[in-house]
This record gives C-alpha cells, sequence and structure tokens, in this order.
C-alpha cells in the first residue's frame, strides 16, 4: 500500500475540493473520499435497547457524504469499561444490536469501523486496571496494575472483540491508542513504571500496542480496515518525544495497520485541544511532521470544521484523510453540500461543546447545540405542514433564527421582525470575543437559511400588537435586556454596560472591575485583556501563549507557556462566596478560569459592593473595605425577560408562543434558545 494511492475514477474533479473528494484506495476496500466521521461517544452505545437511535444517527451522517464512520468507543472487556454499564463488544449476544448500525450505513455507501477503546485508569469505576498503580489526576479510583497474565488477557480481549466486529460487519476497527487511555498508557513512561517486557525503553512499552495491531491483523484477516490512533503529541509531562512516535508509528504499520489517525492531547493535559478558542486545524502541522516517516494513510484531526480547511490541509500534503467529529454532528450533510460547493450552507460546528461533550460528561445523550436534531434523529422527524399558515416571529436572536427557518422549511408564510440591523441577538456579541469567533458562522448559516426557506426578513423593524393582527400564530422571541444594579454610584459615568464594552462604543481605560462572573463577565474579561488580532487566529502565537513545542520535538510536545501581558488589569467579582467560573461548561469552564488566571485577572467571590465614584469601586470582602482604583465599571450582571411585547399579546385571538431569553432569561443560553425554537417549530 502506498502513502498516495492510486486515483479511483470520481467526480472529485467537478467538486471546489478536489482533494478532499478523491477516493482513498485501501487495497481491499475504496472509502469514496477523505472524510473520517470521528469517534464521539454520543451515550447511544451504552445500552441495546439505543442502538435504533445510534442505526438512524450514523445512517444520517452516512447518507450525508462520509467516506469512513468510526464509532464511539467500546471496550474489548469490562475493565475496560469507561463507566459500568457502558458500551462494550466481549460477548457473542453484544454482536447483534451493531447489525443494525453496520447495515444502516452500508445502505448509504459508507465504511464503518468499531473504535475498540480500553478506558485503563481513566475508567470511572473500582475495577479499573493499568500498567501501573498510579492514579489519574481527573479520577477518584486507582488501577490495579496488571499482572503480566493480565496483560496477555487484555490483548487477547482486543482480538477478540476485533471478530466480534467483523461478524456485526463492520469493516475494521479503530484501536484508540491516545488520549491517555491504557495504550497510551503503556506507551509512555509517565504512567508505565513496569520492569517486565512491557515497561522499560520506549521499545518495551509500545510492545502492548504493537501486540495489538498484530493479533488483531491476525485474527481479522487481510481485508478488515484497522485504524490506529497514535498519540503524536502527549501534552501532559512524561509523554513521549518525537523520536518515539515516530518509532512507534512504523512499529504499528509493520503490525499491520491500515491507517493511522492522528491523537491530540490526553484528557488530564492542561493545554485545550479541541475548545473554539484553539485556532482551526492547529494541529495539523503534527500529523505533517509524520508524514515521510510512514507509507499509510495518515488521518489529521482537532479543529477542522469547514471545507477549505480540510482541502489546504489534505492540498499541502500534510495528511491523506480529514477526521472531524463535531462539525457532522452539527450537519450531518456536511460531505454532500461541500462537493457540490455549497459550503455556505453548512451548519457549522462552533467547537463550543455545550451540547455534545458537556453532555457526555453529564451522562446525558449528546446533542449540538446548532442541531438540537444530532441523536434525537428518530423523534425529531422533519414534516411539511399539513395547513400551511402565517406566522409572526418578532426577535432574529437564535431562539428567533431557529423557529422562523424550520417553520419556514416546513411550509408555512413567515414574517421575522428584528428591531436592530442585524440578525444575530446576543450571537452579534459572542462573536467579538477573542477566542469565539467562530460564532459568525453559526449567523452565516442563518442568513443563508433565510434565503434557502424563504424567510420574510425585516430589520429595524419594531412591531406593535397592531401590527401583527393579520397572523395565524405570533412567536416572541424578544430577547433579554441586561439586569441594572442598585448601589450608591450606580449610574456614575464610570458605570456602563456590557453590551456597550463589546460593540465599541465605550472603550475601557487600564483598569476595569466587572460586577458579575457569569458566562458574559468571563467574555467581557476576556475581551478586556486581549488587544489586537485574536491568537485564536494565529496557530503559532496561539502555541506559545499555551506552551506547545512548535517543533513538536519535545517530551510530551511541552515547552514554557508564555502568556501575553493583558491590555488591563481586570477584576472579576461576584457576590456568591466561593472561585467565581464554578458554574461555566464543564469541558471549557477550566480553560476560561486557566486563560484568565494567565492574564492575571483578580478574581474575587464573597464582595458586597458599597459604591462607584471618582475615585473606583469600594468594595467589602472578608470583612475588610478595599477600593479598586478602577476607570470603569462594567455591569455583567444576567439579564432580564424582555416582555414587554408578549404582554401586550394576551387577548389576541391568534395563538401567541414565547421562546429564548423572552421566555426565561435565567441560565439562559442558546442551546436552550435554539432547541425551543426548532421544538416549537415542529407544532406550528
Ligand atoms: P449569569 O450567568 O446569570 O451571571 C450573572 C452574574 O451576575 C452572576 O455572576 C451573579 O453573581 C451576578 N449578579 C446577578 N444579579 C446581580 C445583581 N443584582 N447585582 C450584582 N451582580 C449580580 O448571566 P450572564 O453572565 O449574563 O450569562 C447569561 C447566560 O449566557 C449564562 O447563563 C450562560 O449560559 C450564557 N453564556 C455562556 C457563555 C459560555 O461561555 N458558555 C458565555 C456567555 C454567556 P452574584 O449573584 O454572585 O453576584
Ligand atoms: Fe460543535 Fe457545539 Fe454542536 Fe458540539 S454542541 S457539535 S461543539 S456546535
Amino acid at each position: 500500500m502506498s502513502a498516495l494511492p492510486s486515483e479511483v475514477s470520481s467526480d472529485s474533479d467537478a467538486t471546489p475540493y478536489p482533494h478532499l473528494f478523491r477516493p482513498l484506495d485501501l487495497g481491499f476496500a475504496t472509502l469514496r473520499n477523505r472524510i473520517l466521521m470521528g469517534s464521539m461517544h454520543t451515550g447511544l452505545e451504552d445500552r441495546a435497547r439505543d442502538f435504533p437511535k445510534l442505526a438512524a444517527y450514523f445512517a444520517e451522517r452516512a447518507a450525508g457524504g462520509a467516506g469512513l464512520i468510526v464509532t464511539g468507543g467500546f471496550a474489548p472487556n469490562l475493565v475496560g469499561w469507561l463507566k459500568p454499564f457502558a458500551g462494550k463488544l466481549s460477548w457473542r449476544h453484544e454482536v447483534r444490536p451493531h447489525r443494525q448500525v453496520t447495515q444502516a450505513v452500508h445502505a448509504h455507501g459508507a465504511h464503518i469501523c468499531l473504535q475498540l477503546l480500553h478506558a485503563g485508569r481513566y475508567a470511572y469505576h473500582p475495577l479499573s486496571v493499568a500498567p501501573s498503580k498510579l492514579k489519574a489526576p481527573i479520577n477518584p479510583f486507582t488501577p490495579r496494575a496488571l499482572s503480566a497474565r493480565g496483560v496477555e488477557r487484555q490483548i487477547a480481549s482486543y482480538a477478540r472483540a476485533a471478530v466480534f466486529a467483523r461478524e456485526a460487519g463492520y469493516d475494521g476497527v479503530e484501536l484508540m491508542g491516545s488520549e491517555g487511555y491504557l495504550i497510551n498508557q503503556f506507551t509512555v513512561a509517565r504512567t508505565n513504571k513496569r520492569n517486565d517486557r512491557w515497561g522499560g525503553d520506549a521499545t518495551q512499552r509500545m510492545r502492548f500496542a504493537v501486540e495489538i495491531v498484530r493479533r488483531v491483523r491476525e485474527a481479522c484477516g487481510p481485508d478488515f480496515i484497522l485504524v490506529y490512533r497514535l498519540s503524536m503529541l502527549d501534552l501532559v509531562d512524561g509523554g513521549g518525544d518525537w523520536n518515539e512516535i515516530v518509532h512507534q508509528a512504523q512499529a504499528i504499520e509493520a503490525a499491520g495497520a491500515t491507517i493511522l489517525n492522528t491523537g491530540i492531547g490526553w484528557h488530564e493535559a492542561r493545554i485545550p485541544t479541541i475548545a473554539t478558542s484553539v485556532p482551526r486545524a492547529a494541529f495539523a502541522g503534527v500529523t505533517a511532521k509524520l508524514r515521510p516517516h510512514v507509507r499509510l494513510p495518515l488521518v489529521t484531526t482537532n479543529r477542522i470544521n469547514m471545507p477549505d480547511v480540510a482541502e489546504a490541509v489534505l492540498a499541502a500534503g500534510g495528511a491523506d484523510m480529514v477526521s472531524m467529529a463535531r462539525p457532522l454532528l452539527a450537519d450531518p450533510q456536511w460531505p454532500n453540500k461541500a462537493r457540490a460547493g455549497r459550503a455556505h450552507a453548512i451548519n457549522t460546528c462552533i467547537a463550543c461543546n455545550q451540547a455534545c461533550l458537556d453532555h457526555v460528561f453529564e451522562n446525558k445523550r449528546a446533542s449540538c447545540l446548532v442541531n438540537p436534531r444530532a441523536c434525537a434523529e428518530t423523534e425529531m422527524v422533519p414534516s411539511r405542514a399539513t395547513t400551511p399558515r402565517r406566522i409572526a416571529v418578532v426577535g432574529a436572536g437564535p431562539a428567533g433564527l431557529a423557529c422562523a427557518t424550520e417553520a419556514a422549511a416546513r411550509g408555512h408564510t413567515v414574517d421575522l421582525f428584528e428591531g436592530s440591523d442585524a440578525i444575530g441577538g446576543q450571537f452579534n456579541l459572542s462573536r467579538r470575543i477573542p477566542g469565539k469567533e467562530e460564532f459568525e458562522e453559526t449567523l452565516r448559516y442563518f442568513r443563508n437559511r433565510i434565503e434557502e426557506t424563504g424567510v420574510r426578513l425585516h430589520l429595524r423593524t419594531h412591531v406593535e400588537r397592531d401590527t401583527l393582527k393579520d397572523y395565524d400564530a405570533i412567536v416572541v422571541a424578544t430577547g433579554v435586556t441586561p439586569r441594572e444594579v442598585s448601589f450608591p454610584g450606580a449610574d456614575h459615568a464610570k458605570v456602563v454596560g456590557y453590551a456597550d464594552v463589546i460593540e465599541g462604543r465605550v472603550k475601557c481605560g487600564k483598569r476595569v472591575a466587572l460586577i458579575g462572573a457569569g458566562g458574559i463577565g468571563f467574555d467581557v474579561a476576556e475581551f478586556l485583556v486581549h488587544e489586537g488580532p485574536s491568537p485564536s487566529l494565529d496557530p503559532q502565537r496561539w502555541m506559545h501563549e499555551w506552551g506547545i513545542d512548535p517543533t513538536f520535538e519535545t517530551r510530551g510536545g511541552l515547552a514554557p507557556a508564555h502568556p501575553e501581558p493583558p491590555a488591563r488589569e481586570v477584576w472579576l467579582l461576584q457576590r456568591t462566596p466561593g472561585r467565581p467560573g464554578a458554574r461555566l461548561g464543564k469541558t471549557t469552564g477550566w480553560i476560561h478560569r486557566a486563560t484568565l488566571k494567565s492574564k492575571g485577572v483578580h478574581m474575587l467571590g464573597g464582595v458586597e459592593y458599597l459604591g462607584v465614584d471618582d475615585d473606583g469601586l469600594r468594595i467589602r470582602i472578608d470583612g475588610e473595605e478595599r477600593l479598586l482604583p478602577v476607570d470603569h465599571v462594567v455591569v455583567c450582571a444576567g439579564q432580564e425577560p424582555r416582555r414587554t411585547l408578549f404582554d401586550a399579546l394576551s387577548g389576541t385571538a391568534a395563538g401567541v408562543h414565547v421562546i429564548g431569553g423572552a421566555d426565561v432569561a435565567a441560565e439562559l443560553d442558546a442551546k436552550r434558545a435554539i432547541a425551543q425554537g426548532t421544538a416549537l417549530a415542529a407544532q406550528l
């Protein structure tokens, strides 16, 4: 097999992304394009009764044009479970439910591999095992060190599970050798302290990985896809160095792998790898660095979310496929839209993690903030309206946009009224925060969707009860209004609103206090400590800030972090005692806290506001009065629903509905707003 497999006749010439849509000949199977839907746990893997939903979820992505799909992780045995009763494939009776998944995917011309993931010391249960008895910093359970016979048993489990996967109709398996799971725990000195044949120098430590590949290949035969997910950048102390990674890749190739996928960063790493603030394709250089050292097709990954990015990576020759998981959760039709030159119609993953990974970590079924149908394909079935109606939607924030476009797609005549001169609502603020540039993509998607569905958009239009009397249904999505604060000096010239700051109407001085440390307080703090172009748009600068070795050669790929000096001195305050930011997203909150800490932001809880005067903001904390000598005090104290119109409409003959922040402002987030707007449209 060659690194640049022979070209098979295709429609790749007819697309703006010819490298992305060139088939990949594996010798015994041909993938129809270079798009690998990466493994992602959805919560549907864990119970056989959810497999019809899992099959529908994957079928939709296969119909959308993905080339090769990799399932979420299944443990090869019970001790390898991620958590009690998580998905596993170790007994024959577990094979049958998988057939509905493989058949559904094959019916749409895609290939599918089952991911085998043994959690090792990341297992969230007391049966966990690992190369050595070392507890992970992110897990309360301490693993048992495997005996030599125990190691043999794990290898045998992988081979048996791979045979079961083949029996279930999978085209292959992906072996999860990265992200700090069991195989990765064997390959690095950080977690492998053994002195038998499975530990010691780099060759001995990688023996476990190589032996699994060899035994799976032997058990499943030559015509079975074997993807190996190699940790090319561990991003932890005591991780692999570049020579070890090359050596491992070559040994995995020799042992019989078909494709090498890229893994970036352990779960316990303290460097973001997939969050929205990570620059697009930031880690593609790692895969490109390996390209000359192996002949196998290489897959690159992390923060590739639009076709131009994917095409550029492939065209540069640094990889043979791109892996995308969340982008296909956000838009199952991503490949078909890209191939047809309709990238502007893609519902782009904004890498927020709010409905996918955060849900999984909270033991909830995954979904997607911008696509609430994700993982609910059998429950939210698109349908045409039986009776087309005239519908007015007032407010073009996320809730109103979702409702208006879905209702119009169902065949209703929809007028969308917006008082300002642009759609987007709170998203218009988010997209201006450094590291949140992706939010603009959602607005681009909705602009296109408005056109496609025929929604009649009326910007700069304030509507009253009387304007709306001819509609069959009225949807009030008027959003929120910032909460005002009341303490002495709240009307002082220093006191300003967060929207004025973010939209540039107020330029803050060098010292600023923020009242309120919710999502918006954190956003405004990031806005104020940065100046100039966002580091998220410049991978080299971003890596320098976070401490990633730009040559990827050091152990773990780590280098000293060099946070750029803050543009301002900022105090982020809340009345609630304790650490600000405790309620931010599970998988991203730590990134926001770490960024602000690196910029020297003073984050204070248990604050009492005494007043604002010409000298600054006076507070009491721990019983002591303090003066913060600030130039500005920015109020980020949450919101109240804007419901004047809704209240005025009571008693109207038409059906009146209220959604989004106008419905409930507390804990407002775009996930709820879009889900609520979409659900209402399905009922209109
Ligand atoms: P929020 O999360 O409700 O936070 C409001 C903050 O204001 C709290 O820290 C609260 O803390 C303080 N506060 C409330 N009433 C106050 C008063 N009367 N006087 C002084 N302080 C007061 O609201 P938000 O920050 O506006 O965010 C709104 C929503 O947008 C969030 O729920 C979030 O879901 C979403 N959002 C999320 C992100 C994200 O990164 N995921 C970013 C932006 C927005 P104390 O009461 O302790 O003082
Ligand atoms: Fe992407 Fe956010 Fe959707 Fe997850 S929830 S797939 S990160 S847009």
